[in-house]
């Protein structure tokens, strides 16, 4: 069990997930960081083979690290999917160390990537919470909410244009009435409130005359039949009642 001397260029701090290892002082690419160790595990000891954590080291088929002891200081790192170190795995020694795979700068949390049975294990169905997947959960939040906007500024932009028509046709009507007044018809409410069908139908006559300012020419029966829808639609508009 190697000493922990000041020497050593790591120390346990609070990170994103709990605890975590940091880096005090520059480590070089390819440097020997920390040593996971802890007891050795035979899987053909039943007794061995019974013992379950999150800290359990594969080395092969039969030996296993226990690096659950409080004295495994490499125990604290945290995995990542893009790491700064990796673990260096010697089964015929039995032994596992933590080497840096990228010049680390002091502060920077070092972390190694703990492999696919871990990450299915124990990070996948609580989503993994190192950098690169929270910047990637960041990025995909982003892309979400500028896809949201875009709609809603297509909505609203759906709806002015609506609106805008909508605008457009009431001042049409409006014109369109005006001119009937213009034509000498009177529009009162009684003639317009949709008892189309009570009226004369020489009234009615008179009034989609003015209207579509044409001559009425077909038969008295079938102009009627075609006045009552005009007669309904003018009704709606608010003119009508002054
Ligand atoms: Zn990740």
């Amino acid at each position: 069990m190697p000493a922990i001397s000041s020497k050593k260029p790591y120390r346990v701090g609070r990170s994103s997930t709990g605890l975590g290892l940091f880096a005090t002082k520059p480590i070089k690419k390819g440097t020997k960081i920390v040593r996971y160790f802890g007891p050795l595990l035979d899987c053909k000891k039943k007794k061995d083979d019974a013992v379950e954590n999150k800290y359990l080291f594969e080395l092969n088929g039969r030996w296993t690290i226990d690096g659950s002891v409080r004295e495994n200081v490499a125990r604290y790192i945290n995995h990542a999917c893009k790491p700064n170190a990796e673990s260096d795995v010697r089964p015929r020694k039995r032994k596992v160390f933590i080497r840096a795979i990228k010049n680390i700068e002091p502060g920077e949390e070092i972390n190694y990537d703990y492999g696919t049975d871990y990450f299915k294990a124990y990070l996948k169905p609580i989503g993994c919470k190192c950098a690169a997947c929270e910047r990637k959960r960041k990025k995909q939040r982003a892309e979400a909410r500028a896809e949201r906007l875009r709609l809603k500024a297509k909505a609203e932009k759906k709806a002015l244009r609506q609106a805008e028509k909508q605008a457009a046709k009431a001042r049409e009507n409006k014109h369109e009435l005006n001119g009937a007044k213009a034509n000498g018809v009177k529009l009162n409410g009684k003639h317009l409130n949709g008892h189309g069908g009570k009226l004369a139908v020489g009234k009615l006559i008179a009034m989609k005359t003015a209207i579509s300012a044409k001559p009425e020419s077909k038969p008295r029966g079938e102009s009627r039949a075609s006045a009552r829808p005009q007669a309904i639609s003018l009704s709606r508009t608010p003119d009508l009642s002054r």
